[in-house]
């Protein structure tokens, strides 16, 4: 048997392993949805807490049925009103069920997503990498998809040698495809988004020296200020991982907050530098959104790599 006949083998399997996940997931939303508990975890666990979702490319169709959803249960306030109310220990503004939406990377097909920001009065948090958005350059993870998991385990030199060596990608290397957002769609953006810092060029922070994470935190929130004409006050860790000294560097910049992925709500005596989050799956079904609303499918997946308490486990 060929090697490519045997690659096929697997990625079949690896396919209906994956369909066989989604039926189950979809089969708890569903419970989770028509069953009630889902209204009581609201009302018994949530209620006085904050959930901030994390979004990525989203369709807007997918995102506008979530949102319709949400926002019948939640409401909808910027993360400039939690951050606040964290670090001013007020929670007397935040409502019940409040809900924060956060989008990370700043993706070209983010734009699309403006008729429904504006019609649920969601007032997003989009997280930019500064040295990316407004060009033609690629994010390194999108240069290669196979070798991401093992590549977020290097060092970033090394990574950013062997993408060089094997793909001929650099980070300032311009594609004839954008990626992400340009210039004129971000400020048509700005009077219905807020603008988050995701540094530079998106590396696994810990995996950088000193220097280099340093400078991915600093330079971005300078850079996108210049370009809003406004201080940037809140940053979320590329991948989620972080380290102590990403948490400080991140302070001495002057951002008032960051968005981790470790999964969990936010109340008033979270830490504003680690602000937990709910991932959601950019192509969920509304049952399947049923269950990543509560944290439920985010836990189980750290679980099965051996991480507890929603922590997320190192270079996922
Ligand atoms: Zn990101």
């Amino acid at each position: 048997m060929g090697t490519a006949h045997l690659m096929y083998g697997r990625k079949e399997k690896l396919d209906k392993v994956k369909k066989r996940q989604e039926l189950i997931k979809e089969a708890i939303g569903f419970l989770l949805r028509f069953s009630g508990i889902l209204w009581v975890i609201r009302c018994m666990f949530c209620r006085n807490k904050v959930t901030i979702m994390v979004y990525h490319k989203p369709e807007p169709e997918t995102f506008r049925k979530h949102i319709a959803y949400l926002a019948k249960r939640y409401r909808f306030i910027s993360l400039n009103k939690l951050v606040d109310a964290i670090r001013n220990k007020d929670w007397s503004d935040i409502p019940p069920n409040a809900m924060v939406i956060t989008i990370d990377d700043g993706h070209k097909t983010n734009y699309e997503l403006l008729d429904t920001i504006k019609t649920f009065n969601v007032r997003p948090t989009i997280y930019l990498c500064s040295h990316i958005v407004r060009t033609n350059r690629h994010f390194w993870f999108t240069a290669t998809s196979s070798a991401t998991p093992p590549l977020k385990r290097l060092r970033t030199d090394i990574v950013e040698e062997e993408l060089r060596c094997e793909l001929g990608y650099t980070h300032t290397k311009e594609y004839p495809e954008r990626e992400t957002l340009s210039k004129s769609e971000i400020i048509d953006m700005e009077p219905y988004v807020d603008f988050g810092s995701h540094t530079k060029f998106h590396p696994i922070l810990p995996q950088c020296d000193d220097a280099r994470s340093r400078d991915e935190i600093q330079s971005s929130k300078k850079t996108l200020g210049e370009l809003l004409n406004r201080p940037i006050e809140h940053f979320a860790y590329p991948n989620g991982d972080y380290g102590e000294r990403e948490v400080e560097y991140v302070k001495r910049s002057g951002h008032k907050s960051a968005r981790t992925l470790d999964v969990g709500w936010v109340d008033v005596n979270s830490d504003p530098y680690r602000l937990k989050a709910i991932g959601i799956q950019d192509d969920a079904s509304v049952n399947i959104l049923c269950g990543q609303v509560i944290g439920l499918f985010g836990r189980l997946k750290y679980l099965r790599h051996g991480s507890f308490r929603g922590k997320r486990p190192p270079f996922l």
